[in-house]
C-alpha cells in the first residue's frame, strides 16, 4: 500500500525529514500549487512566482531521482484548492493508506492536517538547529527570553565559530562594528541574477493572469529558483560582498536597494539552501581569511541566532500570537504602505523597493516602515499581514514574531526588552534619505518637520505608564521633561495634526 508524502511550497529541501522517512517504490509525493496557500493574505506577485517556480523545478529533481510526484498546477481543472483538499484527492486515487508530513511552519496549516480525516504522520522539521523541546527547555523558567543566550548555546551546539568552548577572537557578538553609515560608494553590484528558464515564464505567465492586480511588480524577475542558481548566488555574494557586509548592515541608501546583503533569505526559507550549510561557508571564508570576524559573525547569528530564536518564539507562544496587541494599536494602515504616495522619503523608498524586489532588509522593515507603523500605532494585525504579503522569504512562523514581536511590540515584550523607536535622527544617520525629502530631519516643530521626530514623542508619552520604568529608557523621559512646556506642547499638537490626516485618510 502507498502512503502520501506531502512537500509543501517551503519545504523544498532533498534531506526533509518526510522525505527521509519516505518508500521511493511505494510512496507518492504530493505537492500542490493550490489557491488557499496562494491567497490567504494578497501575496507580492514575486513572492508567489519564486514558490511555484522553485515548487515544479524541484518535483522535477525528485522525479529525476526516481520518485513518484503528483503535482498540480495551480490552473490544473481538477485542483481541490486547499493543502488537504489535495490531499483527500490524492488519497482517494490511489487508496493511500495514510500521509507523511513535515511539519509545517504556521499553526494554521498543522491544524489542518490534523483535522484530515486521513492518518497522518507528521515529524519535526530537522533542517533547523534547535528542536521545539531545546527551544521550550532554553526558555524554561527564563524571566526573559533574550536572543542573546539563546544564540551562544547555538555557537556551542554547531561549533560555529568556536575556539574550543570558547568564541573566536574571545567575543560573542561584535554588532558594535556594524553600525557604521553607508559608503558613498558601494562596490557590490546586487546579487546574482538569472534570466527565466521556460519553467519560470510558464509560472509567470500564471501568476500575471491570476494575481496581476496583487501588489507587487511581478517583471523583471531574476530569483534563483532552484538549488543549483541559489548556490552560485550565494558564492558570489561571498567572494564579493561578505567582507563589507558587517561594517554595512544597518546602512541605507536612496539609490542602492541591496548594499552588501545576500537576498539569500528566500532561499533559506524556501528550503533551497540549507541554513547550516550556508553558515559553514561563511565561516570558512572567515576561516580564510577572507572576510573579517565581524561580518562571518553579524551574518551567522542572523541564521543561527536570530533566525532560529524567532522560531523558537513562534511555536512556544502558539496560535494567538498573531492576534497580540499589547499596546492597544488599532489605527489603519496607511494608503501609502500600498501605493508609496507619502512625502516621507524614508517611507517611500522603502515601499517602493518592497513593491518592485519583494525585498527590502532588516533595517528598513524595522526602522523605517515598522518604526512608523509603531509610533503612529498602526493596528498590529494589519502590520503583521503587509510584511506576511509584501516579502518573498515571509512564512509566518519567521515573519511573526519579527513583526508581532520584535517591530510592534504587540507582544508586550516578549521578543524585545524595549520597544524599537526611533525619531528621524536614527534614520539620517544610517541612511542619506533625509537629503532627499521634502521634510526636515532637523525639524522638531512646524509644518516641514519630519513626522517620525513628532510621532516619537508622542508615542513616548502616550505609553509613558507603560515605559517610563523601563531602565532602557529612562534618558528618553529625562530629555522629555527637561524640555519646555510650550515645546512639548507644540510637538504634541503638531503630532495630532499628522495622526489626524492618517485617520482622514489622507497622505503625510
Ligand atoms: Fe524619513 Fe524624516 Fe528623513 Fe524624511 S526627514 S527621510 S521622513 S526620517
Amino acid at each position: 500500500v502507498s502512503r502520501l508524502v506531502l512537500v509543501l511550497g517551503d519545504q523544498l529541501s532533498p534531506n526533509l525529514s518526510a522525505l527521509q522517512k519516505a518508500e521511493k517504490d511505494t510512496d507518492i509525493i504530493v505537492m500542490a500549487e493550490v489557491a488557499d496557500e496562494a491567497s490567504y493574505v494578497p501575496h507580492h506577485p514575486k513572492k508567489i512566482a519564486f514558490i511555484f517556480a522553485a515548487m515544479r523545478k524541484f518535483a522535477d529533481a525528485l522525479r529525476n531521482n526516481g520518485w513518484q510526484v503528483d503535482y498540480t498546477k495551480l490552473d490544473d481543472p481538477d485542483n481541490a484548492g486547499s493543502i488537504t483538499g489535495e490531499l483527500l484527492r490524492r488519497a482517494e486515487q490511489h487508496d493511500a493508506s495514510g500521509v507523511i508530513a513535515t511539519e509545517p511552519g504556521e499553526w494554521r496549516l498543522i491544524e489542518a492536517l490534523q483535522e484530515m480525516p486521513l492518518k497522518l504522520h507528521m515529524i519535526s522539521d530537522t533542517r533547523f538547529i534547535a528542536s521545539h523541546k531545546e527551544f521550550e527547555d532554553w526558555a524554561e523558567g527564563r524571566k526573559e527570553l533574550r536572543m542573546e543566550w539563546f544564540y551562544r548555546d547555538m555557537r556551542r551546539k554547531t561549533g560555529l565559530l568556536m575556539d574550543g568552548d570558547k568564541p573566536v577572537e574571545g567575543k560573542w557578538n561584535f554588532d558594535h562594528d556594524n553600525r557604521k553609515p553607508a559608503p558613498d560608494d558601494v562596490d557590490f553590484h546586487g546579487p546574482m541574477q538569472f534570466t527565466p528558464d521556460e519553467t519560470v515564464e510558464e509560472v509567470l505567465d500564471l501568476v500575471e493572469q491570476r494575481f496581476g492586480d496583487n501588489f507587487g511588480t511581478l517583471r523583471p524577475f531574476w530569483f534563483a529558483t532552484d538549488t543549483g542558481q541559489a548556490r552560485r548566488q550565494l558564492t558570489h555574494w561571498i567572494k564579493h560582498a561578505l567582507p563589507q557586509f558587517g561594517d554595512f548592515q544597518d546602512a541605507m541608501l536612496n539609490d542602492n536597494r541591496f548594499l552588501y546583503h545576500s537576498i539569500i533569505s528566500f532561499h533559506i526559507n524556501a528550503g533551497l539552501l540549507d541554513p547550516l550549510e550556508v553558515c559553514e561557508q561563511v565561516e570558512q571564508a572567515y576561516k580564510d581569511g577572507h572576510a573579517p570576524i565581524n561580518a562571518a559573525e553579524g551574518f551567522i547569528r542572523q541564521i543561527i541566532g536570530w533566525r532560529e530564536y524567532m522560531r523558537g518564539i513562534y511555536f512556544l507562544e502558539g496560535p494567538d500570537y498573531t492576534s497580540r496587541n499589547a499596546l492597544k494599536h488599532s489605527r489603519t494602515l496607511p494608503s501609502f504602505f500600498w501605493d508609496a504616495d507619502t512625502k516621507m522619503n524614508c517611507v517611500a523608498k522603502t515601499v517602493a523597493q518592497t513593491r518592485d524586489e519583494a525585498y527590502a532588509h532588516h533595517i528598513q522593515r524595522l526602522m523605517v516602515t515598522g518604526n512608523f507603523a509603531l509610533l503612529a500605532g498602526i493596528d498590529p494585525h494589519e502590520v503583521h499581514e503587509w510584511y506576511l504579503a509584501v516579502y518573498a522569504d515571509a512564512y509566518e512562523w519567521v515573519e511573526a514574531p519579527n513583526v508581532i514581536g520584535m517591530s510592534q511590540f504587540a507582544d508586550g515584550g516578549i521578543v524585545g526588552s524595549k520597544p524599537y523607536v526611533s525619531s528621524g535622527a536614527y534614520i539620517d544617520r544610517m541612511s542619506d534619505y533625509c537629503k532627499h525629502c521634502e521634510y526636515k530631519v532637523k525639524d522638531k516643530t512646524g509644518p516641514e518637520a519630519c513626522p517620525f521626530n513628532l510621532l516619537y514623542w508622542d508615542f513616548l508619552i502616550r505609553h509613558r505608564e507603560r515605559f517610563s520604568n523601563n531602565p532602557r529608557m529612562g534618558n528618553m523621559y529625562r530629555t522629555w521633561d527637561r524640555m519646555d512646556e510650550s515645546r512639548k506642547e507644540a510637538v504634541l499638537s503638531d503630532a495630532r495634526v499628522v495622526l489626524k490626516r492618517l485617520d482622514l485618510g489622507e497622505s503625510i
